[in-house]
């Protein structure tokens, strides 16, 4: 850790309040501090951090005119855009008395804002700091949303294209159904935020949580879009130091259960913070599992289902059939459990952090993607990596099962695991005094303190 520094070096962070969203931020802060900076997180009300958690951070709440309201692909937008026309005025308020606040020994030197939050550049601007994004997704997905709003010009694009299985040129192997605007209700909502967020935008550079080994032919695509630097300094909770910033309570009881388990033999699976399901695909999975044989950690959150308690949604008998070869959670201390040595295959619905925690640990997956990103990593997970086996909603049981016992007992499965270890490897590489990210972080702190 480096000494604190003198004056003028206070960074903002204005996280989006989402759990894919709040982990990368977090962690970008403790990186930042590690270097110095002293942090401050502004903060909605929604889903506000436990700051117990991270006492080297100063919290602002913005209040956000929101109460807790349940977020799914169904009214993600909607949210989105209501944090961005409600917090603009509390945010600047905030900030103005901060910086004439006596007690604050430290100046602004700059605002980092999530990519969502577009109303943190406006107070930046208005305040005359200067600020950087961070796109909390893969390179490949800020990419196609250059490409998305080209094609939108051009009217090549439409509500029909998110079923399509055409390639889309400059982006292969995606599809046009790959593309982040697909499984989304309002998918002309969704172009507007990205139209309006893209033309308007003034901020002095972007910070990426991914490696120049994962996603090089990307990222020289997206630098030569972007008129600002790139900073690609992931992955960033393996660079950070380790501390939670989880919304719900992890169960770490699910550790003691796989100290018990043989190496590389454990399905862990789990849907993330968001995708929910009917609970007869619950049932099918349920199954499916239990069919396959193998042991499996699975994460169910309490909503992921509709309209049950978290034990019902589960099928009647399937407890009983499993006996101890399963453990069910609500929720895990996921980066310690894709770590663990027993767990050999990951079925997941390839978030961009799920995606990054799983590689970086040589853990191959299973893609079952549902909305927004996770069908843009999807295919390269299966496509361009070739660690990951690719599949669609609503599977039967029989497929489930044939498919887990493909990823954790073939020899396909095999092959998978060997490349996700050889890309691990070069992801520990990178982030290593001359590696890749390791530059990029000094030049980041460098280009701060520039600014
Ligand atoms: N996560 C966790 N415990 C769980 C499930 C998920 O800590 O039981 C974390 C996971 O490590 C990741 C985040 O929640 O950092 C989910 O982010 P991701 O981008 O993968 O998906 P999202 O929830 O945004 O769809």
């Amino acid at each position: 850790m480096e000494e604190p520094r003198q004056r003028h070096q206070r960074i903002v962070l204005v996280p989006c309040p989402f759990q894919g969203h709040i982990n990368p931020m977090l962690q970008l802060g403790s990186i930042l501090h590690s270097k110095g900076f002293p942090i401050t997180i502004a903060h909605t009300q929604f889903n506000f951090p436990n700051t117990l958690n991270h006492p080297n951070f100063n919290f602002l709440p913005i209040v956000d005119g929101f109460s807790n309201c349940n977020v799914s692909s169904v009214n993600f937008i909607d949210v989105i855009s209501g944090f961005n026309s409600n917090c603009r005025a509390p945010l600047q308020e905030l900030m103005a008395q901060m910086m004439e606040a006596k007690e604050y020994q430290d100046e602004i030197t700059c605002i980092i804002y999530d990519e969502y939050m577009n109303f943190a550049e406006a107070v930046a601007n208005y305040l005359k700091l200067p600020s950087i994004i961070l796109s909390t997704s893969s390179a490949t997905n800020a990419l196609s949303f250059h490409t998305i709003l080209q094609l939108q010009k051009d009217s090549h694009i439409s509500t029909q294209d998110s079923m399509s299985v055409e390639l889309v040129p400059e982006l292969q192997p995606l599809r046009f159904k790959d593309l982040p605007i697909s499984n989304f209700n309002n998918i002309e909502d969704l172009l507007q935020l990205i139209a309006k967020a893209h033309e308007t935008r003034m901020s002095s550079a972007i910070i990426l949580n991914t490696m120049n080994c994962l996603e090089q032919t990307s990222l020289v695509q997206l630098q030569q879009r972007c008129r600002v630097p790139l900073f690609t300094i992931g992955p960033f909770h393996k660079i950070a130091p380790a501390t939670s910033s989880s919304l719900m309570e992890e169960d770490n009881s699910c550790i003691a259960w796989l100290d018990e388990q043989m190496r590389n033999s454990v399905i862990y699976v789990s849907l993330g913070s968001i995708a929910s399901m009917k609970k007869k695909e619950l049932a099918e999975m349920a199954w499916g599992l239990a069919n396959s044989k193998q042991p499996f950690l699975w994460v169910v959150r309490p909503d992921q289902t509709d309209g049950s308690e978290w034990k019902e949604s589960l099928p009647d008998g399937f407890k009983e059939a499993i006996g101890e070869s399963g453990c069910i959670v609500k929720w895990v201390p996921q980066k310690e459990v894709l770590a663990h040595s027993a767990v050999g295959g990951f079925w997941s619905h390839c978030g961009w952090n799920s995606t990054l925690e799983s590689i970086c640990e040589g853990v191959p997956m299973i893609c079952q993607p549902f909305f927004g990103d996770q069908r843009v990593h999807t295919r390269y997970l299966s496509q361009v990596w070739k660690i990951g086996m690719e599949w669609e909603n609503n599977l039967g049981r029989g497929e489930i099962e044939r498919a887990v016992r493909k990823l954790m007992v073939d020899r396909e499965g095999e092959d998978m695991r060997q490349r996700a270890m050889e890309l691990k490897e070069k992801i520990d590489v990178s982030m290593k005094e001359g590696g890749s990210s390791y530059n990029s972080l000094n030049e980041l702190v460098d280009y701060i303190l520039s600014l």
